[in-house]
């Protein structure tokens, strides 16, 4: 999405070789113009595909799965949550997810009120890396006997090695962006 290239190549600064921060459009500040055309294209790119709802995980991929919504003809969104809450934990799917940010394993929940056996579901997420985060997402729709109908990620870092992991598990995955490295200061999209 040449838009989206342009924001990152403008606007995007990187941090020791393998992060690329954009937190003045999408990890904290929100460009919701931008937000609102990445919606259209992952409909664009999953036309076609029944969805029944959409999946998340908390902070980041909210505002991205809500305006994505917008253009999926308003189905639910449901954010995972990756803080304890007791009268969630009772009641919820549950998964583990390495970070490698943040160096550290945590648990990533959603409760079983909103995730349905047979319910075809869009997982939509910020970034995918390793795939830690969208392998957990995937884990907890099988879980409930729903089926993952593909993946949306607005940026990819294809050098991270998690696409691979999520076709060969034979989901569809479509990111908005692929880098192709991020190393010596430089952006390459792939
Ligand atoms: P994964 O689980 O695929 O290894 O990593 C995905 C998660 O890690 C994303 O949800 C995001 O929060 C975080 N992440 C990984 N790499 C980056 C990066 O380069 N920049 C930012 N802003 N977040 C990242």
């Amino acid at each position: 999405m040449e838009q989206l290239k342009h924001k990152i190549l403008t606007e995007g600064r990187l941090l020791d070789g393998f992060v690329l921060k954009v937190d003045n459009f999408l990890n904290h500040q929100l460009d919701v113009e931008l937000l609102d055309a990445m919606g259209a294209e992952f409909a664009r790119r999953f036309a076609g595909v029944k969805i029944d709802k959409i999946l998340t995980i908390e902070a980041s991929g909210i505002a991205v799965a809500a305006m994505a919504a917008r253009h999926f003809g308003y189905p639910p969104v449901v954010f995972a949550k990756k803080t304890q809450s007791l009268n969630l934990d009772a009641d919820a799917f549950e998964t583990e997810v390495y970070s490698f940010t943040k160096q550290q394993v945590y648990k990533v929940r959603v409760s079983r009120r909103y995730l349905k056996p047979g319910e075809r579901v869009l997982i939509i997420d910020d970034f995918l890396a390793h795939g830690h985060a969208t392998r957990g997402l995937i884990d907890i729709v099988k879980q409930a006997g729903a089926e993952p109908a593909g993946v949306g990620i607005v940026i990819e870092k294809g050098f991270q090695g998690g696409g691979k992991l999520i076709r060969d598990a034979g989901v569809r995955l479509e990111s908005l962006a692929v880098l192709k490295s991020i190393a010596d200061g430089k952006i390459e999209f792939a």
